[in-house]
């Protein structure tokens, strides 16, 4: 299938399931992840009108970003969706507009420090997990408003949400409930004074679920581009 016909597609399927679950019309980004996808890829997916694009690599993603800044007049918005090891922050903090995987205040203040005064703050994601599996990256949910208050010092950053990567399960009632989980936690942090309007989960095997429970943000890279080289 083109991207553009597997584009649509995705899109009818999420207006779909905003009216299923009754969700506001376009209350869901999509988010194309493009790690691993060529340059032509990405390149169809914006002339069938994507925006949003999410990389893993910065070393790969960076190339991406340059080449589209100087081959297309277009706005991108470019995410940040990876493990982010120190010495990577300056690259991520100077190309991206979000960040979704932030998971230690290490990193919160190495980005906050290395974003450029001449860029708006950028939006970052706090990374869950979810599953409470001592494998998963994210932080344990006990953890997440004593660094969601740290992070309010850093004034180049803005904090918008929280994200998940839950292991993955065929049934969707599991998925909610992991899903369900997130918003859970989303709500008590809004109770406490925080103003946050994303969250961002659901990636192509369980999107639907995702959208159910209240998902701003989905993450879709295969079901978008295929397989990933
Ligand atoms: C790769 C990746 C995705 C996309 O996964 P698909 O199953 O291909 O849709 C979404 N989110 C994150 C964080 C990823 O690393």
């Amino acid at each position: 299938m083109h991207i553009q016909e597997s584009l649509r597609f995705i899109t009818n399927q999420i207006h779909q399931y905003e009216t299923k679950y009754h969700r506001d019309l376009n209350s869901v980004l999509l988010i194309a992840v493009s790690k691993k996808q060529s340059i032509e890829k990405i390149k169809e997916a914006i002339e069938a009108g994507q925006h949003d694009f999410g990389e893993s690599y910065s070393q790969e993603a960076i190339p991406k970003i340059e080449y589209f800044k100087h081959h297309s007049n277009l706005i991108l918005t470019w995410h940040f969706i990876g493990p982010i090891q120190s010495n990577k922050t300056k690259a991520i903090a100077e190309y991206f507009n979000w960040v979704h995987s932030i998971d230690r205040l290490k990193i919160a203040k190495r980005l906050n420090d290395q974003r450029p005064g001449y860029l708006p703050p950028l939006n970052v994601c706090i990374q869950v997990n979810i599953d409470q599996a001592s494998t998963k990256s994210g932080i344990r949910i006990e953890d997440i408003e004593a660094l969601a208050t740290e992070m309010k010092t850093l004034s180049k950053l803005r904090l918008r949400g929280l994200m998940t990567i839950p292991e993955p399960n065929n049934d969707i009632e599991k998925q909610r409930q992991k899903f369900k989980r997130l918003r859970n936690c989303l709500e008590i942090l809004n109770q406490k004074e925080f103003q946050l309007d994303t969250l961002s989960m659901g990636m192509s095997d369980d999107f639907e679920a995702a959208i159910a429970e209240g998902a701003t943000q989905i993450r879709i890279g295969t079901a978008l581009f295929g397989e990933r080289i």
